[in-house]
């Protein structure tokens, strides 16, 4: 029985396996679909500060990893559910719907707005431009040229099956196959609503020097399908990129906008963040999560991934956990990622998949935590994600950018032009100031 479970869930991770390439030293002809080809270096980035505790690498258990602040509470009553995270956020709805206590969120349309995405066609930006693809896929246009995707999941179902699993209530705004170039994948984790097998295959068989960042662990997932462009990287850890034309005319300065022939270069940088991971009932916790910053062009984008903030306790109907009388430990690695890598020019940060707290809120932020996190990270501005696309929880659909309005709004912060949620398909420009 174990030996069937395995093979369902593993069904995905066939492929050829390669051997694997030294991390500074593999040039390649990069994306298929730039006009120009570019050789992709991938080099250690000299040491730069980073907090004392960094060092201790206190996240690393023997063979898994785990949340390392009093921010964090595993789920206690659940053990059995616990290493199935993806799925098991429906079944325990289910569970819970049973017992006539949970809320199910109407999905009936209209709910969030869904446009065709508009993709620069080249190198040349004027500006950072962010396009929200739904859930937490986010496609990053640099003003240095490069071309980064986060967390692409271009799946009708975030599941390891195609039959089962929570269904889009939001259509694709577009395919893998509309977006013009791709020179890096950023992932945050290996949760299927964050991972998918087929969306990396396509990107890969499409951009065949796509480069992958992924949390430690999660390199030989990639490996297996046949996928070696990839660096796994642990928290606090900096890679430097350089995009060489193959015909270099010219070498531009990090800051300059592209220009034809000039040399792209990029910081990648692998975040702490307070989550879990598994993508079956056996791996759980065995590869890590993070959050990562992207700095390039002069532009430099925070992306938090999937996140808790803290845990907060099962209180009554309608008290508010954020009230005078509730003062629950905050996760400390935001404000030291500010302190050390911030600011930043924009945060994607996670808004959605927060009830009901008392269960979820060690793992996922709500849009007060996900305000929070934009304050302790320093970022400038930030876009709401993690919502609009699958049921995972159980607050209402439209309900996490009313109450990031809310929040903002408690902080005496603008509730538009600063921390904002957009369309899914729609693309925000953030002018250099
Ligand atoms: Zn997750
Ligand atoms: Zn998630």
């Amino acid at each position: 029985m174990h030996a069937f479970f395995r093979r369902l869930f593993f069904r995905y991770r066939r492929g050829r396996v390669n051997t694997e390439q030294p991390l500074n030293t593999r040039h390649n002809m990069s994306s298929s679909t730039a006009a120009i080809l570019y050789a992709v270096t991938i080099a250690v980035s000299p040491k730069s500060a980073s907090p004392e505790d960094a060092a201790k690498r206190s996240h690393h258990l023997k063979d898994r990893f785990k949340n390392p602040w009093e921010s964090w509470r595993p789920f206690q009553l659940f053990k059995v559910l616990r290493s199935l995270i993806g799925l098991i956020l429906t079944q325990f709805s289910l569970s819970r719907r049973l017992t006539g206590r949970a809320n199910v969120p109407d999905t009936t349309p209209p709910t969030v707005p869904v446009q065709q995405p508009e993709f620069l066609t080249g190198r040349e930006t004027k500006t950072l431009r962010a396009t929200w693809l739904g859930h937490a896929c986010y496609f990053a246009e640099f003003p240095g040229g490069l071309r980064v995707l986060f967390d692409p999941v271009f799946q009708d179902r975030c599941s390891p099956f195609s039959w089962m699993g929570p269904r889009r209530y939001t259509e694709m705004p577009c395919q893998i196959s509309d977006i013009p170039i791709i020179d890096a994948v950023v992932i945050s984790h290996n949760h299927y609503d964050h991972l998918s097998y087929p969306t990396v295959m396509e990107i890969s068989k499409r951009h065949p020097n796509c480069h992958f960042f992924v949390p430690l662990g999660n390199k030989q997932w990639f490996n297996d399908a046949g996928i070696n462009n990839v660096t796994e990287m642990d928290w606090w850890e900096e890679r430097d990129v350089t995009l060489s034309p193959s015909h270099a005319a010219e070498v531009a300065q990090p800051g300059e906008s592209a220009s034809q022939g000039a040399d792209i270069k990029a910081r990648v940088g692998c975040l702490p963040c307070q989550h879990t991971s598994a993508r079956s009932p056996f791996d759980r916790d065995k590869t890590l999560w993070s959050s990562w910053y992207v700095e390039s062009g002069g532009r430099k984008v925070y992306f938090a991934g999937d996140t808790g903030y803290r845990a907060v306790p099962e209180l009554p109907e309608g008290v508010d956990d954020y009230g005078a009388d509730h003062d629950y430990p905050i996760c400390p690695a935001f404000k030291q990622v500010g302190e050390y890598k911030g600011p930043f020019d924009l945060g994607l940060i996670p808004i959605g998949a927060y009830q009901p707290r008392w269960i979820m809120s060690p793992m996922h932020a709500d849009p007060h935590d996900a305000v929070n996190i934009f304050r302790d990270t320093g970022c400038k501005r930030a876009l709401g994600m993690h919502w609009g696309t699958w049921v995972l929880t159980e607050e209402d659909v439209l309900e996490p950018p009313k109450k990031l309005r809310e929040a903002l709004k408690r902080h005496d912060i603008p509730e538009t032009g600063v921390f904002d949620i957009c369309n899914i398909g729609e693309s925000r420009e953030f002018l250099i100031d």
